[in-house]
């Protein structure tokens, strides 16, 4: 497993390489439910999901009182958009009720809302209010036990690895430089070992990659 100092420079060298690009304190609601409408979709057919929602029902209040058909029919062109339209509903209702129509800013508050779970109610946490946490997706889960930062199976365990190696600071960067890595380079099938920029240090690319040359 690798530890802290070496960690600390992969992350370092994936920053440098790709930067800070995501949008951060973006308006919560719009955060939260981009993230919900994200799941097994491409970020480009998300933001035109996203626009063409918000776009039909502007505010908290009207997409809490919208008909659910209407809701799938602007969104229907995305993975899940059933499921997704009774959640995006259901969490404005809930924030109405409960929350005084604000999206809370504490990790607890935010797993309460309907189908919300630590992957999205993390991003909240960074890309709205800028604290501190790991949102653990597929990108995040596969590349962190490739390079071995984490051994695990589920994207929980690899939240709590990844938050025992790294200092607080550097967790608001982990899911956005993993995520953009993922996505490049280290993709699911045939990760781009060649032209990786922390190769040097990843546990695949010396037990796997490099014997298979
Ligand atoms: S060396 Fe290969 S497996 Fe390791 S992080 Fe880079 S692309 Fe992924």
């Amino acid at each position: 497993m690798i530890q802290g100092q070496t960690a600390l420079r992969i992350v370092s060298l994936l920053k440098q390489h790709y930067g800070r690009s995501f949008h951060r304190n973006e308006n919560p609601f719009f955060v939260l439910i981009f993230t919900v409408l994200s799941a097994r979709n491409r970020d480009a057919q998300t933001y035109k999901a996203a626009t063409a929602l918000f776009k039909r029902f502007p505010t908290m209040k009207s997409l809490a009182a919208a008909k659910i058909a209407d809701i799938e029919k602007t969104i229907r062109f995305i993975g899940l958009f059933r499921q997704k339209a009774k959640r995006v509903k259901a969490i404005s209702q809930q924030l109405l009720q409960n929350y005084g129509g604000k999206v809370p800013n504490e990790m607890d508050d935010l797993l309460q809302l309907p189908g919300v779970g630590r992957k999205t109610a993390s991003c909240v946490l960074i890309y709205a209010f800028n604290k501190p946490a790991i949102a653990v997706d597929t990108h995040v889960h596969r590349i962190s036990n490739r390079i071995g930062l984490a051994k695990t199976r589920i994207p929980e365990q690899t939240e709590k690895a990844l938050m025992r190696l790294l200092p607080k600071d550097k967790w608001l960067d982990i899911n956005e430089v993993l995520v953009k890595h993922g996505q490049q380079v280290c993709l699911p099938i045939k990760p781009r070992c060649q032209i990786c920029q922390v190769s040097r240090y990843c546990n695949y690319y010396k037990t796997v990659f490099k014997k298979s040359c």
